[in-house]
């Protein structure tokens, strides 16, 4: 080889590094488009979500996508389970009678009752009606922190010492009156009931009489149940959808005789929470006792 031709070596070498460069960029760039395509599939982010079964899926297509069944490409991509197993939710129904210092033990201190709603309001609870929260039972959807408020009976004490600490937190309630029961002695007037009731407490059906109704005749089983339905709708001009039944008693054929007069929902005295897996006509509740501190009740509501 001539010597003039010798200089043409670096230059070659450098023009074969610069051709080798560039086609590892293209290579680069393929690989990039590729990666941005296969991570853009929604198949391929959904294994990404953190509680998929309480996620709101983002929108009506997306969830096409997802029902569809599409196998993720990627063997490490592992889809939500279809059927996802079904947690037992739980909800407290709080059941009071008087709100005072009298001496049966039907009462609770106004200072009790104060610092109970207090701890229900601090911690976080959202009060619901009867009626709501048979709602939430019976569609197996209940938020974390639900509780509901009801009171026996009808007292007065309810609309003079319960119902300005209710107010005071915002909290709706649920009132079960007998309907024989409004202006005598000791109990709400019908005044006070349809006060309440615009205010937000829910009232519900305690019969006409307050009889134990698996002790009663059917004529006049029929009269405590529907009778009272009756007079309370008439009477408040709305619809009474829950029932309560006086002094806890039932029998195996009473929970059909409610659900037929139209109630949605009874509850009863059993002491646990209500739970999705309870029939809707036989609802346990929480018992709040004169002797309950804030620990015990924070502990029979958890
Ligand atoms: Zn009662």
């Amino acid at each position: 080889m001539k010597k003039k031709y010798l200089y043409l070596f670096p230059l070659l070498i450098i023009l074969g590094m610069v051709i080798s460069f560039s086609l590892s960029l293209a290579d680069f760039k393929d690989f990039k488009s590729t990666l941005e395509v296969f991570m853009s599939r929604p198949e391929n982010i959904v294994h990404n979500r953190k509680s998929p079964v309480n996620e709101t899926i983002a929108s009506p297509e997306s969830a096409t996508r997802i029902d569809n069944g599409v196998t993720p490409t990627v063997g490490t991509v592992t889809p939500p389970p279809a059927n996802p197993p079904v947690k037992t939710l739980s909800v407290p129904i709080l059941m009071y009678h008087e709100i005072g210092d009298g001496p049966s033990s039907l009462y609770v201190s106004e200072k009790n009752f104060r610092a109970q709603m207090h701890y229900l309001r601090s911690n976080g609870y959202k009060i619901v009606t009867m009626t709501q929260a048979r709602e939430m039972l019976a569609n197996k959807q209940i938020p974390p922190k639900v509780a509901v408020i009801t009171f026996d009976d009808g007292y007065v004490s309810i609309y003079n010492r319960a119902w300005p600490i209710l107010e005071e937190c915002a909290f709706p309630a649920t009132v079960y009156v007998c309907s024989s029961f409004p202006g005598l002695y000791n109990y709400l007037t019908w005044d006070h009931i349809k006060i309440l009731h615009s205010g937000g407490v829910e009232i519900g059906s305690h019969s006409h009489t307050h009889p134990a109704l698996n002790t009663v005749s059917p004529t006049a089983l029929a009269q405590e149940v529907v009778g009272s339905k009756q007079i309370l709708e008439q009477k408040l001009g709305t619809k009474i959808d829950s029932f309560c039944y006086p002094c806890g008693a039932y029998n195996e054929n009473i929970p059909a005789v409610i659900k037929k007069a139209g109630y949605t929902s009874a509850v009863t005295v059993n002491f646990r929470k209500a739970t999705s897996q309870d029939d809707l006509y036989l609802l346990p509740r929480i018992r709040v006792f004169k002797a309950d501190t804030i620990s015990s009740f924070a502990k029979n509501i958890q």
